[in-house]
């Protein structure tokens, strides 16, 4: 904590100078009740003339019954001393007064001494007691000198007694007081209920400043941050405003001195929070009266207060801003811009436009060149967009290679800049550097969806799909974001239905294209929606690799496989199986885990497996990819390269990828009739084959042209709605009665 307890230290000067020079006329109220009027008129007389300590005087009020006496005590709550006749229209009216004086009126603090001129008259002790009766004295007795001391210790006691009772309310009111400020979180609320409460404290009409300045700035550049009272006119004008000029000499010297100062009608008040911030505050509080000691007592305790309230607000306000900015880079990041969009008025969504950039080959170049390397070049990405991009863009780093911007729609994205933004040359430690960026760019009134956090994620998902198409520039369109609804829509039903174990596996014959026999089948999954709908695998299997659903989801197909599998085994059926597997399964430790326990819970061979990978992501992170397809292999499991052609993949990663089968692509065999290209390509594939030893199969084959050309190849087997489209089991069952398979 930046306060510590000695800055609040009240300088010495000041404190002494209101108590020598301000402490005000003390007056000593004595009340004397007596019906024999002359005896009273002596005993004035004598209380006037004692001589009392200086800066006091004594003030004597007279009552001449009780009932008199009640309605002077009445009107005067500060009388400090009751000299009381005990006799008067009664023997014991005074002892009753004092019963209405302590019971009925509530006063405890008045001191009462009972008088009497009946010598033999003396009030039991106990009496004395029950009633609060300070002193009892025969009237005989008094003499000046016994008055004078009567007077003086009974007053002092008064005094006392009065003083605790105001520190008490006043600590009351300091309690009040912190718990108000203390419900504070912001500045401006804050500093407003400290001066509310300053005011309160000191009883006088809120009259004061706030003033936050930079601790390293001079005091010139502070502002005031809450004015009342006979100031609310100065709220957020410099603190160097002509209208304050008297109180120049006096606010530097506070913070030189970083030091509490109060004079008889300003008290000045210093914090700062440099630890944190950097800040340091000035509170100023005008009071008419001078201050007593009590106030500045409490004026102390209440600046603890206040102090640990700017050090809470700081450190929340510290915490706040972790939140919102890039830690190392201090760009706003993607929690910021999620509260921009969120706190925007209607108006402001219809004129604001987010721009989205990733930057492309980012993972490649922080393997490259590293982590600080990577930070620099993000630096300089930023301020080259905040020179590019209009004044009063809002950039923020909302990911670790991304980067959004919220600007204004009518700003126009000429090709030019299109080209300035999606192509970055910068200069990191003297070393020029390309970036190359993928940018989206996405009116907000497009779209329907009023969350932020949605927005971006949608924002997002069109980017990524820019990116993998390597687009450079794309417009957000409606089209986009009902695709995006609905893929998020289908998403969470995906979830639920893998949760319930609601996918199920249809499996497609392959056949030798020699024989006609089939040779085993491919499992595929199939997703029913609760309405009955089917979603084409197509999509709901890319929404699971995208949201990572992909593993639980292939898990669960392959158990249901396994169930299928073991249902033909039982019917006699003994023909192999093949699964799909994403990369993403083939990257999780857990998913080998999960396929060799299965087949082991199942008690199958793993020779009737088969997995089928496609070539576009077997190639992908291929040692990796390779290395998990060998302890499939070892565990003697069939590795099929799917989708085979359209990958690119070189001949050098074919021959090492450990491979059983190879799958020709549908588009080249639907092609195949028209296209010498596609001829050309599955006769490659089929070299190949023959080179590597790999059984071919040729996928989607739906006409008799195909069938003939591909045996005349030579070709080994055919998959393809020619010989029968996927079917679940019961169907499968009753086709492979149907077709005399065993
Ligand atoms: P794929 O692995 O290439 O599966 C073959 C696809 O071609 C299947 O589509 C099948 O129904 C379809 N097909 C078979 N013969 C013909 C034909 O003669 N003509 C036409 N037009 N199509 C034919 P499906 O079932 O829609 O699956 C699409 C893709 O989804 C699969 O392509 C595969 O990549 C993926 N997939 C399916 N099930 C799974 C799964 O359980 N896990 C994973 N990771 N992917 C799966
Ligand atoms: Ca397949
Ligand atoms: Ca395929």
């Amino acid at each position: 904590m930046s306060q510590a307890n000695d800055s609040f230290k009240f300088t010495e000067e000041t404190t002494q100078q209101v108590k020598t020079k301000l402490t005000p006329i003390q007056v000593w109220k004595v009340l004397s009740v007596e019906d024999n009027l002359d005896y009273q008129n002596a005993l004035v007389a004598s209380l006037e003339a004692l001589i009392l300590p200086n800066r006091t005087r004594l003030q004597v009020l007279t009552a001449n019954s009780a009932f008199e006496a009640c309605k002077v005590l009445n009107a005067q709550k500060d009388i400090g001393l009751i000299l009381l006749d005990v006799v008067m229209e009664e023997d014991d009216a005074g002892l009753r007064l004092v019963n209405t004086i302590r019971k009925e009126q509530g006063n405890a603090q008045v001191r009462i001494v009972l008088l009497t001129g009946q010598p033999g008259f003396a009030p039991e002790k106990e009496v004395m007691s029950a009633l609060d009766i300070d002193e009892y004295w025969n009237k005989a007795d008094i003499t000046p000198e016994k008055l004078h001391s009567i007077v003086s210790s009974n007053i002092r006691t008064w005094n006392y007694i009065a003083a605790l009772n105001e520190a008490k309310q006043g600590l009351q009111i300091v309690l009040d007081a912190a718990r108000s400020i203390n419900s504070r979180y912001d500045l401006p609320s804050f500093t407003r209920a400290v001066l509310n409460e300053i005011g309160r404290i000191i009883n006088v009409k809120e009259c004061g400043i706030v003033c936050m300045g930079d601790c390293t700035l001079p005091f010139e550049q502070a502002q005031i941050l809450s004015a009342t009272g006979c100031f609310a006119h100065l709220e957020g004008l410099p603190l160097v405003d002509q209208q304050l000029s008297i109180m120049h000499a006096d606010i530097r010297a506070v913070l030189e001195k970083k030091q509490n100062v109060i004079t008889p009608t300003q008290s000045f008040f210093y914090f700062e929070t440099k630890n944190i911030n950097e800040k340091c505050y000035l509170v100023v509080v005008n009071s008419e009266q001078p201050l007593t000691s009590a106030h500045i007592n409490l004026l102390k305790v209440f600046c603890e207060n206040i102090g640990s309230g700017f050090t809470n607000i700081a450190l929340l306000n510290r915490v706040t801003e972790l939140a919102y900015t890039h830690s190392e880079l201090n760009i706003p990041n993607r929690n910021w811009l999620s509260k921009e969009i969120h706190n925007m008025s209607r108006q402001e969504w219809r004129q604001t436009r987010l721009l989205m950039l990733e930057v492309k080959f980012f993972d490649e170049m922080k393997f490259t060149f590293g982590y600080e390397f990577i930070q620099g070049v993000l630096a300089h990405i930023y301020k080259n967009l905040r020179q590019i991009l209009p004044s009063g863009s809002r950039v923020t780093l909302s990911g670790h290679k991304q980067f959004s911007i919220l600007l204004d729609k009518e700003f126009k994205l000429s090709p030019e800049l299109i080209d300035k933004l999606t192509i970055n040359e910068i200069k990191v430690d003297g070393v020029a550097h390309t970036s190359l960026f993928s940018l989206l760019d996405m009116q907000l009134d497009t779209i329907n969806q009023n969350s932020a956090t949605k927005i971006v994620s949608m924002a997002e998902s069109a980017l990524k799909e820019a990116t993998l198409k390597n687009v450079s520039y794309v417009q957000y369109s409606q089209e986009k974001t009902d695709t995006i609804s609905r893929r998020y829509s289908l998403m969470t039903e995906l979830r639920q239905s893998i949760r319930e174990g609601k996918l199920n596996v249809m499996l497609q014959p392959k056949v030798s294209l020699s024989t006609g026999d089939v040779v085993g089948f491919e499992a595929l999954a199939r997703w029913q929606r609760d309405d009955g709908s089917f979603v084409p695998p197509d999509e709901f299997i890319a929404i699971a690799e995208t949201s990572g659903l992909i593993i639980s989801l292939d898990c669960l197909i392959f158990e249901k496989t396994m169930q299928a599998l073991q249902r033909l085994l039982e019917l006699g059926y003994t023909l192999p199986v093949a699964f799909n597997a994403s990369s993403f399964d083939l990257l999780h430790p857990d998913y080998f885990t999960y396929v060799s326990g299965c087949i082991k819970k199942y008690g199958l061979s793993p020779a009737l497996l088969e997995l089928e990978v496609t070539e576009t992501q077997a190639i992908t992170d291929y040692e990796r990819i390779r290395h998990s397809l060998q302890r499939f292999a070892a565990l003697g499991i069939k590795i099929s390269l799917d989708d085979f052609g359209t990958g690119h993949s070189s001949l050098a990663h074919i021959s090492n990828i450990t491979a059983h089968c190879i799958k020709i692509d549908r588009s080249f065999v639907s092609q195949l009739e028209t296209d010498k290209n596609s001829q050309h390509v599955i006769n490659m594939i089929l070299n190949l084959g023959k080179k590597f030893n790999f059984t071919i199969v040729a996928e989607g084959i739906e006409t008799d042209y195909q069938k003939q050309w591909l045996t005349k190849m030579g070709c080994d087997v055919g998959q393809g709605y020619l010989f029968a489209k996927p079917m679940f089991t019961d169907e499968l069952i009753e086709w492979l009665s149907a077709n005399n398979t065993i």
